[in-house]
């Protein structure tokens, strides 16, 4: 297999082509509905991805915020490109050593799923011929690009998809890497890396969905497939490894399916409502009625190959399945799960019949209650069908949270852009980058050698703190006075230990003002080293403040005065243990403290009150 990567990082520089701020925003002040249509070009063909969408017929309709401009409804021309975006990519292409273009030129490329007002995304080529050096590996950096960000998709309802205009225009460096990566693993590695050096420009926009990446991934024999727009850096790893493991699947079905000699006849779906008037349950229920029709195609050859084989997830059935649900379907039912869905034995003989099937033959059914839909989504998935056959067909495919991915779209063609008009060339002068050169910021790896001196903390823990984009919260803290070694384990231990909130809250992010409050806290006694885990769970939980939430924990109100009355108590209790045993008495009490104590205070504290209390009665007269 092969890999190559796009990254798309958001710049926090404000919108690309006009004034609004680069922030999204829940309020809602105004909506309006578009429809795209796909037209020639100069050379009149019609992009194969612009007509399949424009076949699915839907209306886009845009959610405008309080602060929506203009621009961003497309009905007034774009502003001059926003300068400081462009010194920011310009920056970001030096510390990858591309060599800037002369002039940017502004493209208008071609988006066919609505989610750009205008039909298409400017974006505009700002380098050239970079490199990534890793681990002793190397990756070319064919290109670096500024562009636009597309509208935020809010719902998908049928024959309508919603978005909202606060993330259109935000601008996105966009990095592609060469095809030389040679595994999932250095597929994580290198948008790590990647992901590091957009930081260390210091003007990237933060937190989920600001940095997203297409995965290209290729297979011999097979063909290459974009997972478009995955925003878990964790899971890049497992959509490669699941694609590769679907295009094998794929090529051992094409040999089985070859040597059948299978194939997809071109003909008219076949109307078999009447074999599922009797349904009483499942998709087909209420067949005939309210103009509810059944149709199906022939697979000649394709039986027992639909349905997953055993110690895999894949199957060809889901691919058909998901080309039926691009244009609108629940999904399909093919004869590899029948009998099912409430469909007998005999209804099955009955379609076989009607469809003069032998032994290895399939067929595909859906229902829906347009006619006109259902047919589309039969001849979709004959499509499929067909390229199932050839082998592997090249796709766009989305990313879903569990590491699977499913059909989006065809990859688009390649002659999908052309000049923006509104927008002259930009020169980049030499003084430009002069003065870049002269102030580039430092890089990931010059960052760690920085915080490990500065701070004294270990290379493994400023790596993480690196690339974990923790750098900037743990400066501030640290430059606020608290100890780089407390603030380390806070922010690389403890904070991603919260248990992780209920479905559809937001994601804990305490403020750094909280942070400090919680360091300053633990440094002053107040609580210990072990307490901060579970007062981030009571912070996470809802406490409105850092002291409620040791309160809520259940650690306030024990003070040092107390932990030495506490000592006392113990060690009095036990005064013939330690004039029997002396300082061996220390473990058994310590371990009795400690049980009372545990997150209220520091075990190092205990430990010497212990040893203060245990001497002072050892030296003292018995009576
Ligand atoms: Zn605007």
């Amino acid at each position: 297999m092969k890999a190559g990567l796009e990254v798309h990082q958001q710049l926090a520089v404000g919108k690309l082509f006009c004034g609004c701020p680069a922030e999204l925003t829940e309020e809602v002040s105004d909506a309006f509905t578009r429809t795209l249509r796909a037209a020639g070009g100069e050379s009149r063909a019609v992009d194969i991805a612009a007509a399949h969408q424009a076949s699915r017929g839907l209306a886009y309709r845009y959610e405008a915020g309080p602060s929506s401009c203009l621009v961003e409804m497309d009905e007034e021309p774009p502003h001059p490109l926003n300068d400081t975006a462009l010194d920011t990519a310009l920056i970001f292409s030096l510390l990858l050593g591309a060599r800037p273009v002369d002039e940017i030129q502004v493209m208008r490329k071609i988006v066919v799923d609505g989610s750009n007002t205008t039909g298409f995304q400017r974006t505009a080529l700002v380098a050239v011929n970079g490199e990534l050096e890793l681990a002793g590996r190397r990756y070319t950096i064919p290109t670096i690009c500024l562009e636009e960000d597309a509208a935020r998709k809010i719902r998908e309802s049928p024959g309508e998809v919603t978005y909202r205009l606060d993330r259109l225009g935000i601008p996105l460096i966009e990095v592609a890497t060469g095809p030389e990566i040679a595994s999932g693993a250095e597929a994580r590695e290198v948008a790590e890396e990647l992901g590091a050096l957009l930081r260390a420009t210091r003007r990237v926009r933060r937190g989920i969905g600001t940095i997203r990446e297409d995965v290209n991934v290729s297979t011999e024999g097979g063909h290459r497939v974009e997972v478009k727009g995955v925003q878990e850096l964790r899971l890049i790893q497992e959509y490669v490894e699941r694609e590769v493991a679907r295009q094998k699947l794929l090529l051992e079905l094409r040999e089985a399916l070859v040597r059948r000699n299978a194939s997809v006849p071109d003909e008219p779906p076949t109307d078999v409502t009447d074999l599922f008037r009797s349904v009483a349950s499942g998709p087909f229920f209420g067949a005939g009625k309210g103009g509810q029709v059944v149709l199906g195609i022939r697979l000649r050859g394709f039986s027992g190959l639909l349905r997953s084989p055993p110690g895999t997830e894949e199957r060809l059935g889901r691919e058909l399945a998901d080309h039926a649900r691009a244009v609108g379907l629940r999904g399909l039912v093919h004869s590899d799960e029948l009998p099912g869905y409430g469909v007998t034995a005999e209804i099955v003989g009955e379609v076989r019949k009607q469809f003069s099937l032998g032994e290895p033959d399939a067929f595909v059914l859906v229902t829906d209650r347009s006619r006109e839909r259902a047919a589309l989504a039969l001849a979709r998935v004959a499509e499929r069908a067909r390229a199932a056959v050839a082998g592997v067909p090249g796709e766009t495919r989305d990313p879903l949270p569990d590491g699977r991915t499913r059909f989006s779209r065809p990859l688009p063609g390649r002659d999908r852009m052309y000049p923006e008009t509104d927008i002259p060339p930009i020169p980049i002068t030499a003084e430009r980058l002069d003065r870049l050169r002269a102030t580039l910021p430092e890089r990931p790896q010059e960052l760690e050698a920085r915080l490990a001196r500065t701070h004294g903390l270990t290379p493994e823990v400023v790596r993480q703190l690196v690339y974990g984009d923790l750098v900037g919260n743990f400066e501030a803290l640290a430059a606020a006075g608290h100890a780089p070694g407390l603030v380390a384990r806070l922010l690389i231990q403890d904070l991603p230990a919260v248990p992780p909130p209920a479905d559809g809250a937001p994601p804990f992010e305490p403020s750094l003002e909280q942070l400090g409050e919680l360091l300053a806290a633990t440094e002053a006694g107040r609580i210990a080293k072990e307490g901060v885990p579970p007062v981030l769970a009571a912070l996470a939980g809802g406490a409105p403040d850092v002291p409620a939430a040791i309160d809520r924990a259940g650690l306030s109100g024990f003070s040092r005065d107390d932990l030495v009355a506490l000592v006392h108590r113990v060690v009095e209790a036990n005064v013939e243990l330690v004039r029997t045993r002396g300082e061996a008495a220390f473990s058994p009490l310590m371990g009795d403290v400690m049980r009372e104590v545990r997150g209220r205070r520091d075990g190092r504290e205990v430990s010497e009150a212990l040893h203060a209390e245990i001497a002072r009665v050892r030296a003292a007269p018995s009576d």
